[in-house]
């Protein structure tokens, strides 16, 4: 008798624990959650409006474009392993859009992975969003291995002399600023017949960031901090272009 008097003063107080500690989760999950929920609305409720105070009303849109993809390699690096420019467009390309989307402006990628694009589909992926700007980016290549520096082209054309007009104002502005933030070679602003500058209806350039048939350019071009500056170079270029049409 006197064990199953202890055997149910046993079973009691495990019931007792069992209830004890579900409750004393239940204390935990209301004094741990409760409190964090009560101090974070009222931080987000007064960031936001700040936020907004500060930003554009209308952000301006840029299509950034990674030159090539997929099947189509662009230029390629002498050396082994290979190093394609199609993959060095991406990085930059993606670099590039972090930078803007940090600055405050809408950006839109033609490709965001390695896959083929035509070049009509680039032009009129531009054309269709209407975006402000359109920025294609790309490395260079050259028989010479001599070759090297940044080049930035746009289109010329009589037909439409307002966009030809900003589009050489913006290449300016590009790569003045990519000169300075990467100390290389200028080699100028140039027109070119290209297809995605030609095709598109907005101010649009073609930055060549370098050569990858350059020995010593390539070893730059190679280090993720060079990457970096190419693309706060462009970025800072496209930032002070838009600033000066306001
Ligand atoms: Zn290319």
């Amino acid at each position: 008798m006197s064990r199953f008097i202890s055997f149910l003063a046993c079973a009691f107080s495990v019931l007792s624990l069992m209830a004890f500690n579900s409750c004393a989760r239940r204390i935990e999950v209301v004094q741990v959650f409760e409190p964090q929920t009560i101090v974070e609305q009222p931080i987000i409720f007064r960031e936001l409006p700040f936020l907004n105070a500060t930003q554009p009303k209308e952000k301006k849109l840029i299509v950034i474009d990674p030159g090539h993809g997929g099947k189509d390699f662009g230029t390629e690096a002498p050396v082994k392993p290979s190093f394609k420019e199609k993959n060095l467009n991406l990085v930059t390309a993606r670099l590039l859009k972090g930078y803007l989307d940090q600055m405050g402006y809408r950006t839109l990628l033609t490709r965001n992975e390695d896959f083929f694009v035509p070049l009509d589909k680039r032009a009129s992926f531009a054309n269709i969003r209407n975006s402000d700007l359109f920025v294609s980016i790309h490395y260079n290549s050259a028989p010479s291995v001599n070759a090297e520096g940044i080049e930035v082209f746009y289109f010329r054309t009589d037909n439409d002399l307002m966009r030809a007009s900003a589009s050489k104002s913006l290449a300016d502005s590009v790569l003045k600023y990519l000169l300075d933030a990467t100390d290389a070679k200028s080699r100028g602003v140039k027109h070119g017949n290209l297809a995605v500058v030609r095709k598109t209806t907005m101010p649009a350039i073609l930055v060549e960031s370098g050569f990858l048939t350059n020995e010593k350019e390539l070893l730059k071009l190679k280090d993720p901090a060079y990457i970096k500056s190419i693309a706060w170079g462009i970025a800072q270029g496209i930032q002070a272009y838009l600033n000066s049409e306001l």
